[in-house]
């Protein structure tokens, strides 16, 4: 049979992962002639093959896809004949609309990490090796498409062996944007805050390593932005590292060496394995092995391995069974942990509320807090925080979807009817686009609590617009009035007056968010508990029961309203909200109680704090789940002040007991839960770990009564589905109810929400 002249057209992850010379050494295997080229859709394939060949060819595409590659569509047409000498890789193809995918920065690769430490290779001890397979992506892109002059290693010229290492279709770097090596790629420098040392590359290394033993705090630069690193055996130095950081119990991530060491630390189940290891290479939230500076020595858990030397300061992560736990991502922290023998410390370089530092000049405002600086000359063009997941009931819930994630465009049930531009939440923030069938989620931005976050968010946004030259016809955003989303929306639809704007009620959007990942196509019973949520009726949502579809919500129950004392300082005060409900359940009778609550005020604080609950000053009503936990963590001595957000939530964690059964008593009337007899039971409960075990026992039974006369899918959402207790619970209960995986379940998945509200706006 004569071969015919087809197009073919692959949509998915296929740009900067080595999906050409792919294509090149497969149609040579097949005999096949035609060319690939990147175009703005994914990768373009023209090829003269006879139908069963072309088949056979586009089956073995599909089987034999390098590591990093995913396939979303494959679009094939016959046209008309062409003939070709031979097969082709051509240059980039730039015309029509950009649909194609940012690639996410991987870890290094197995292969590139022996080179690493192979003194007999030219890259031997090179910081930056890399290949087609790993490396950074999505934090080097300027632009569309993927290649080296639209990053920031179009600034180094490469060398002739790197140049031929990048030209040869066969050669495991052909095409590596980010390729380099002694000769010509960048170059590490030690400094000293501002000061340069006049250390470079492998000696900056070692006196880095030196100075990590000192107990010194170094900011390193790493993929996405600077870690601030220090010797996490080392009691003294992390608590520099809080006191200079004005952090003084959230938890810090450690970089373990390898698995061995990462054992030594914590369990690891075999999920949690994969995700350790896997290509992006996120934090994994672990139980601990490590109590106290030393190893919890019991017969189930007693190895050689283990010592009774500490194997982690006390102070990492104080009062907490959990450690985040992650492995070297890029070649630099393979030899400063290969020489260090020790875990590090490695927590993102920014200040409380500000974006991650991604230069020199954001890293001036953390003048003070370290020591030296392990600098060097790529630029960070995207700035993207470690990514952070955990595994509860076998399943992963994604806390922070960063690095090695983001961007990653997400596939919907539906084809959305307008261009959408959604705006995310004001915690935790992340910002979409959407159009077509396809949303592109952005990473972590994080909390728009100040300037420099709220120029970041900009950024993000702007990034997002300019890459995909996207020009939105919605705009969508939550519907509170103070949220910075609003503000910068609301300038957005000033300067564009065709742009249409949709609010969208957070704990829908949360709900939405969840069936959007799930390609859920009708209705569902969504449970959207979380810290607070601007509600319909301008009260501050968060104990929400909702059946939910795509065109819009019923309320159908919620936790019966609570006056939050002092209104925004109650969210960081445990103790405001808890007196709220001693208010509520006693009036001014409560003030005589013996409980932790009241003594955690002064006599005047609470005659004003009584007057202010009376007479509604400063009380806004919510019927926020996350605030329950935070006034039981207050009423039962565990926590009065947060000095970070969740923190009452994970010290309930900690007082489980699964062995405690039974539940306190609430009621269930006309979609008003009311939580006070749930209160008045806790008071009375004499053991702390029986209060809090059957609290959670509580929440789960509420679930359970409102949900009984649905026969829809449960959905769960909101920032409270992090607790890992209440998430296992609730999957014990109920093993059908779905979480989202690849968004997360706390604010940070709003956004996709956001944008799937739009699809029936004409
Ligand atoms: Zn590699
Ligand atoms: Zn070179």
């Amino acid at each position: 049979m004569e071969p015919s002249t087809y197009k073919i057209t692959i949509e998915g992850t296929v740009q900067g992962v080595g999906f050409r010379p792919f294509v090149y050494t497969l149609a040579k295997r097949f005999g096949l002639t035609g060319s690939v080229c990147n175009g703005t859709q994914g990768v373009e394939i023209e090829l003269n093959a006879t139908p069963e060949m072309l088949e056979r060819f586009l089956q073995a595409l599909q089987e034999e896809l390098p590591p990093l590659a995913s396939i979303d569509a494959i679009h094939t047409v016959e046209c008309e004949a062409l003939h070709f000498d031979d097969f082709q890789i051509v240059t980039t193809n730039q015309e029509g609309e950009r649909t194609v995918r940012i690639p996410p920065d991987v870890s290094i690769c197995a292969e590139c990490e022996k080179e690493l430490f192979d003194p007999a290779n030219r890259r031997y001890g090179y910081p930056f090796i890399t290949c087609t397979h790993c490396g950074v992506r999505y934090s080097i892109i300027y632009d569309l498409p993927y290649d080296r002059k639209n990053t920031s290693m179009k600034f180094f010229k490469m060398c002739k062996t790197c140049e031929a290492e990048y030209t040869d279709p066969l050669d495991r770097r052909y095409h590596a944007q980010p390729i380099g090596c002694w000769e010509c790629g960048p170059t590490l420098k030690l400094g000293m805050r501002n000061e340069e040392l006049g250390i470079e590359d492998n000696e900056a290394i070692d006196k880095t390593v030196e100075f990590l033993l000192e107990g010194k705090i170094v900011a390193v630069k790493g993929v996405g932005g600077y870690h601030l690193m220090c010797d996490a055996t080392n009691d003294a130095a992390v608590l520099k590292l809080r006191e200079r950081k004005q952090r003084p119990a959230k938890p810090f991530a450690v970089m373990a060496r390898d698995m061995e060491m990462a054992r030594g630390l914590a369990e690891i189940c075999e999920e949690e394995e994969t995700l350790l290891l896997s290509k992006e290479r996120p934090i994994v939230l672990l139980k601990s092995k490590v109590e106290g500076g030393q190893v919890i020595h019991d017969s189930s858990q007693r190895d050689k391995s283990q010592t009774t030397r500490p194997l982690i300061a006390t102070n990492v992560a104080p009062n907490l069974s959990r450690i985040g736990l992650f492995l070297p991502y890029t070649p630099l922290h393979l030899l400063l942990l290969e020489r260090l023998k020790r875990p590090l410390v490695a927590t993102s370089a920014n200040l409380s509320d500000e974006p991650i530092c991604t230069d020199m000049a954001s890293l001036e405002s953390l003048q003070g807090v370290y020591d030296y600086v392990l600098e060097h000359d790529r630029q960070i063009v995207n700035g993207c925080d470690d990514s952070v997941v955990m595994v509860v009931a076998g399943q992963e819930v994604i806390l922070r979807r960063a690095r090695g994630y983001a961007p990653a465009s997400i596939k919907l049930p539906f084809s959305l009817r307008k261009r959408t531009l959604a705006m995310g939440a004001n915690q935790k923030n992340t910002v979409a686009i959407g159009f077509d069938n396809q949303v592109i989620l952005s990473p972590h931005i994080g909390d728009l609590g100040s300037i420099g976050s709220v120029e970041y968010y900009e950024k993000n946004i702007e990034t997002l617009k300019r890459i995909y030259e996207f020009a939105p016809e919605i705009v969508a955003y939550d519907k509170h009035p103070n949220y910075e989303s609003i503000k910068v929306a609301k300038s957005l639809i000033t300067q564009h007056s065709t742009l249409n704007a949709l609010t969208v009620q957070h704990h829908h959007a949360h709900i939405l968010g969840v069936m959007a990942e799930k390609q859920i196509d009708g209705k569902v019973f969504g449970v959207a508990f979380d810290g607070t949520g601007y509600g319909d009726d301008g009260k501050l949502w968060g104990g929400e029961f909702m059946v939910c579809g795509y065109d819009g919500y019923e309320r159908v129950a919620h936790i019966d309203y609570f006056k939050l004392i002092g209104g925004e300082k109650a969210i960081k005060e445990p103790r405001r909200v808890a007196l709220g409900l001693l208010f509520e359940c006693f009036g001014e009778a409560a003030l005589k109680l013996d409980v932790p609550t009241i003594q955690a005020f002064s006599k005047t604080q609470l005659h004003t704090l009584y007057i202010a609950w009376q007479k509604g000053l400063n009380t806004p009503l919510s019927s926020s789940v996350g605030r329950l936990f935070d006034a039981v963590a207050s009423l039962l001595g565990l926590c009065h002040v947060m000095s970070f957000e969740g923190e009452s939530g994970m010290l309930l964690e900690e007082l489980y007991d699964a062995s405690v059964t039974g539940h306190y008593p609430f009621e269930y009337k006309g979609g008003e839960i009311d939580i006070l007899p749930t209160i008045a039971a806790i008071l009375d409960e004499e053991d702390v770990t029986v209060a809090v075990s059957k609290f959670f026992n509580t929440l789960v039974e509420m679930i359970a009564t409102v949900y009984a006369p649905y026969d829809l899918p449960l959905v769960l959402s909101g920032g409270v589905f992090q607790n890992r207790i209440l998430l296992e619970l609730v999957f014990r209960r109920f093993p059908d109810a779905i979480i989202s995986n690849t968004i997360p379940p706390n604010d940070g998945g709003i956004a996709l929400g956001q944008i799937v509200a739009s699809r029936f706006i004409e």
